[in-house]
Parts: C-alpha cells; sequence; structure tokens
C-alpha cells in the first residue's frame, strides 16, 4: 500500500537562487525568458500546455501576510505555531483556541480578494498558454479570479468547514455567524477591534495602542471571557442523526443549550476544511494533482518556496517527466537546483526560467507582451483588469 501524504511544515533555510538565464534580472529580462518559455514548442512527446504550482507569496499582494517571510523561514510573526490535526481532532481546548483565533481573522480574510497575480493568471488562460492550477493556497483566491480554468487545491480551502465524522462540509461564512452567537462577548469585542483599525496592521505594538492586545501566546483573552470559554457548534447532521463508531455501537454528540458542542461527545467535530499539518491530503486529491503534472508540458512555479514535501514532489515529478520548469519566486526554493542543472548554458528560457521577482509585478507585465503577440484568435479577452489591493491584512496564521 502507498504511503499518504502528510502534510508537515518545513524549516530549512533556503540558500538563495541562481537565476537561469543568467541575464533574466529585470523586469523587461525576465519577460523575454518566460514568453520564450512559453512560446516555444513543448519537448517531443509532451502536451503544449501549461500547469502552474501557486504558494502563500501569490497572496500576499491581497494583504494575506506570507508567514515564512521573504527568506524562507523566518517568521513574521514570533508566536505563529500552527496547529496539528491529531491535536485538533483529539483536544477541545485546543479547538477552543483555535477557532477564537480563527473567529477574529475570518473578517480580514473575507474581505480580501484576488490580486493581480491571480488576474494574470486567468489572462495567460484566455490566451491558452495555461490549462490547469494547483494551489498550495487556501483562500480561494485562484477559483475566485479564474472559475474557467480548473483549480486544485491541494490544501483544501478555508470557505468551509468540514465534519470530521461525516465529512459534511458547510459554508464558513454561516459557521462565522454561529460563532458570533455562541460568543457574544467575542462579537462586540471584533466589532470593536474591526472599528479600531487594529486588524489592518500586522505591527503588535500598533494593534495593541488600538486595543487589541495578545498574551505572549499571541492569543486573545477577554478579560470577562476568556479564550478557554470559547464556544463552537456541533456538526448539525451528526446532531441530528449520530454516526456509527468504528466499533458498531451509536456515537453520543452532546450539545449544550444553545447549540455549542460538549465533552463527552464522540463525534460531530468540524474542522476547517484545510489540510492542516500533521494530516494527510485525500488519496483523490494526491492522485489528480499527480495527474495535472502529467497532462501537462510545462511547469510554472509561482510565489512560493516548495517548502510542503506534498508540493515540492510534484515539482519533482514534472523534472523527472523532462517538462520544462520556470520558477518566479522571491528567495529560495527547496531543492530548486536540481530542477536547472541539465540546462544548456546558452538556452534563453525554452528548457527553463528561474527569475526572483514578485509575481504582482512580472506577471501584468508578461501578459501584456503576450497579448500583444499573440494570434489573434487567442485574445478571448482585452487588457487585464486591474486588482485594487485592499491593504487588509489578514492573520493567516490564526486561520491555517
Ligand atoms: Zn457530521
Amino acid at each position: 500500500m502507498r504511503k499518504p501524504l502528510m502534510r508537515i511544515p518545513y524549516t530549512e533555510l533556503l540558500p538563495s537562487p541562481t537565476v537561469y538565464p543568467a541575464g533574466a534580472t529585470t523586469l523587461s529580462t525576465a519577460v523575454t525568458a518566460l514568453q520564450e518559455f512559453f512560446l516555444c514548442p513543448a519537448p517531443r512527446g509532451l502536451p503544449a500546455s501549461t500547469v502552474v504550482l501557486s504558494g502563500a507569496g501569490l497572496s500576499v499582494a491581497s494583504g494575506l501576510a506570507d508567514y515564512r517571510g521573504v527568506n524562507g523561514t523566518y517568521r513574521v510573526n514570533k508566536t505563529y505555531r500552527p496547529i496539528y490535526y491529531h491535536e485538533f481532532v483529539s483536544n477541545h481546548e485546543a479547538r477552543k483556541r483555535y477557532w477564537a483565533r480563527s473567529f477574529l481573522g475570518w473578517t480580514t480574510l473575507h474581505k480580501a480578494s484576488p490580486n493581480a497575480g491571480h488576474h494574470a493568471v486567468r489572462d495567460l488562460g484566455d490566451l491558452g498558454l495555461i490549462s490547469r492550477v494547483i494551489t498550495q493556497n487556501v483562500d480561494s483566491f485562484h477559483p475566485r479570479a479564474h472559475p474557467h480554468i480548473p483549480t486544485l487545491e491541494l490544501h483544501g480551502y478555508l470557505r468551509a468547514t468540514v465534519c470530521t465524522s461525516c465529512r459534511t462540509e458547510f459554508p464558513r461564512d454561516t459557521f462565522q455567524d454561529e460563532l458570533a452567537r455562541l460568543n457574544p462577548a467575542w462579537a462586540s469585542f471584533l466589532t470593536d477591534v474591526l472599528a479600531s483599525g487594529a486588524l489592518e496592521t500586522e505591527d503588535p505594538d500598533e494593534r495593541r495602542r488600538r486595543g487589541f492586545r495578545t498574551n505572549p501566546d499571541g492569543d486573545v483573552d477577554l478579560p470577562d471571557a476568556p479564550y478557554t470559554t470559547f464556544r463552537y457548534p456541533a456538526c448539525p447532521s451528526c446532531l441530528a442523526n449520530p454516526p456509527a463508531l468504528a466499533d458498531g455501537s451509536r456515537a453520543v454528540v452532546a450539545v449544550d443549550g444553545q447549540g455549542a458542542w460538549k465533552a463527552p461527545s464522540s463525534a460531530g467535530i468540524l474542522k476547517p476544511a484545510v489540510v492542516m499539518f500533521g494530516e494527510s491530503i485525500a488519496a483523490e486529491v494526491k492522485h489528480a494533482a499527480e495527474e495535472a503534472i502529467d497532462g501537462s508540458g510545462r511547469l510554472l512555479v509561482l510565489a512560493t518556496s516548495l517548502a510542503t514535501y506534498s508540493a515540492w514532489r510534484l515539482a519533482k515529478r514534472a523534472k523527472d517527466r523532462g517538462m520544462p520548469i520556470a520558477i518566479i519566486n522571491v528567495g529560495g526554493v527547496r531543492g530548486e537546483e536540481s530542477f536547472f542543472t541539465h540546462l544548456d548554458p546558452k538556452q534563453t528560457g525554452a528548457q527553463g526560467v528561474r527569475v526572483e521577482l514578485s509575481t504582482q509585478e512580472l506577471l501584468p507585465a508578461l501578459v501584456d507582451v503576450l497579448q500583444q503577440t499573440a494570434p489573434k484568435a487567442q485574445r478571448n479577452r482585452g487588457s487585464s483588469s486591474i486588482s485594487h489591493k485592499d491593504g487588509a491584512s489578514a492573520f493567516k496564521d490564526m486561520l491555517s
């Protein structure tokens, strides 16, 4: 039996990249190299289409913090500690902490939107140059920006919760309303901090000045409602119809007078529909990602250090299939030298590209050039629309 693929954090320091081709250090030379990458015929026997593999850096321009920082392992928020799957499913206290943080972080994520990088992916799709996207991001910006290009969300998505017993999914928005109903003191605190603008800054001192205080673990403790009293709802399906447990007995799903999950329930725990650290990626998602690589002739890696093994192995698979790889990322990428060792030193982009520029800047510039040179038939749409930047900085570390 094949081993399940588990999501684990990677904390090694990543070396600075070598740029390929060597001259592609400016916006215009990088655009030229990528133009060549896209327009030269794919290697013999491989399909003409390109698959994208994207990561957290792509959403930074939407105001979502990339907690790894530009140098790979530096933590922007030193108190950040991701919750592990086993901790979440086995520990009621850990879930209270998770949902309290998530409750505060959700509003900011909710009002953030896709940026110019996502819209450029859409435009490359309209030009017939990108046929599918694999993303590690859980913010749903890819499917929102380009619903017509299939997106595989490798690590799931925050837009839904999923029951760990019956696997039913529920919208995260309505879950937020439930959290507000069950935790009125938190709901009024959230209203206050939103009004104060404290959630629009990542600077802890500034947040504190605006009334958003956290304890040394990064948690908010309200004087009259510590997070240890935070309540979250049970899965409505399991509550109505408790599922059978592995031993054949009927699970217990108990709630308090207002519908909050309570011990000693043995089922009905809702979790964000993301793959948490320490959780296995569903076999069908893993296979779909492999098929997306196998069905393409080139790989475009966007704004990711490929730090998680689940993403790195897809790039490795592309390399093993002989697919040209282009990487656009500020900062090092895990094992990247091995993706480029075979390049002819004289190649100018067709065999591979590695540039260290922001996707936000480079991708729209690339689209502009390709739209001018592409045959008319490929131009389904006009110029790329201008995205607006919210300026909102979501607490990604509260959500993942
Ligand atoms: Zn359920």
